[in-house]
């Protein structure tokens, strides 16, 4: 399948385009020939760090948008009337989640029905992109999850994505909208926030190598997790909605790692041996915990012609580059 766009003047909206994920699909609908509109909660108060990093800002139409207000999200689709909507706004933490789980279910739910809503409402021919996840799995065992595995979520992020999920499978035979799930194992990059797992390690292995301090210290280091590249997941979100048929897809990239065996990598690629300098704490453990998450994506790959490009070594050695030049020359907006 041609992964390319058939008309070179789509618009697509974006809600959650200061995220990882937002920035990256900004920039590849852009160099696909789209008009881009992308929101955040308060676009005013947002410094949109992760589009200005990518150089995209200004290419950018952005708004304001509140998933859970019908109003707001009715009022930005009708003002954009887009060819195609991605949902990537969330909580995003499952940390997080167990502390604020109201917050985290209602925006997923709420947030995922305000869109088919309005896009029904206005009568759109939108197509529409909704962002789940493999937390909805949970505990997965070592056979990969496919799109027929059961949902089995240990987290309230879980819960709401799950939730969400069902909401788009409802909206799509009841109505007949063109909405789809993808159902995305962990993706990194660069513009991953410092409080995910992938992040600190990487920081606390650079601070090590740069003496700023000795010791690291983390939850179980046996969980088992399929990482891939945030660059190559957007490409998928793309061509769900270039697809003949609306469908859900797992997006993985059917390798799975150990979280030690992702420290001992970032510490090899500095020159440290792991051993030297992380601790393990299982007080660091949240109240239930994914312990092992396999994905099969062998339907995306038959169906959509996509395959994750970077396995775990390759996405160590980029992040682990990043971080240096991050160091070299320090965005004075970084904490
Ligand atoms: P990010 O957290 O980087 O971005 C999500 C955006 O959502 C934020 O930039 C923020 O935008 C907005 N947001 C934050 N909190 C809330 C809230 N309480 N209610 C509504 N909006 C909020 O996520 P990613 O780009 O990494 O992920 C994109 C989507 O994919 C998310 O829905 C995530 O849950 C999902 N996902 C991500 C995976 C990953 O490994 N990255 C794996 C599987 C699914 P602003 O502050 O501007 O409003």
């Amino acid at each position: 399948m041609d992964a390319r766009p058939d008309s070179p003047c789509k618009t697509a909206l974006i809600f959650g385009i200061s995220g990882q994920d937002g920035a990256y699909l900004a920039r590849l609908l852009l160099a696909d020939g789209y008009r881009v509109h992308g929101t955040s909660r308060d676009r005013e108060m947002s410094g949109f760090a992760n589009l200005v990093q990518l150089g995209l800002k200004a290419q950018v139409g952005l708004h304001s948008a509140v998933l859970t207000d019908f109003r707001s999200v009715i009022e930005v689709i009708d003002r954009v009337r887009p060819d195609e909507i991605y949902n990537l706004a969330a909580q995003s933490s499952v940390g997080l989640s167990f502390d604020q789980p109201a917050e985290t279910v209602n925006g997923c739910l709420i947030g995922t029905l305000n869109i088919l809503e309005a896009i029904r409402f206005l009568k759109l021919k939108t197509r529409f992109y909704s962002a789940a996840s493999s937390e909805c799995y949970g505990n997965t065992g070592a056979t990969p999850a496919d799109e027929t595995t059961p949902f089995h979520p240990r987290s309230p992020y879980g819960v709401g994505k799950a939730a969400a999920f069902w909401a788009v499978a409802n909206y799509r035979e009841a109505y007949g909208l063109f909405a789809c799930s993808g159902i995305l194992f962990n993706h990194e990059s660069p513009l991953r926030p410092a409080r995910y797992v992938t992040q600190k390690v990487v920081r606390g292995a650079a601070d090590i190598a740069d003496k700023k301090r000795d010791r690291l210290t983390l939850g179980a280091l046996d969980v088992a997790r399929d990482w891939g590249w945030a660059p190559d997941y957007v490409e998928a979100m793309a061509r769900m909605l270039r697809h003949d048929r609306p469908e859900d897809f797992v997006i993985a990239t059917g390798e799975t790692h150990t979280l030690e065996a992702f420290v001992a990598e970032v510490f090899a690629q500095f020159g440290l041996n792991w051993r030297d300098h992380v601790d393990s704490d299982r007080a660091l453990l949240r109240p239930s915990d994914i312990s092992y998450s396999a994905g099969n994506p062998e339907k995306a790959q038959r169906l959509l012609n996509w395959r994750a490009e970077a396995r775990m070594p390759q996405i160590v050695a980029q992040l682990v580059a990043a971080e240096i030049a991050r160091r070299r020359s320090p965005d004075p907006s970084d904490g």
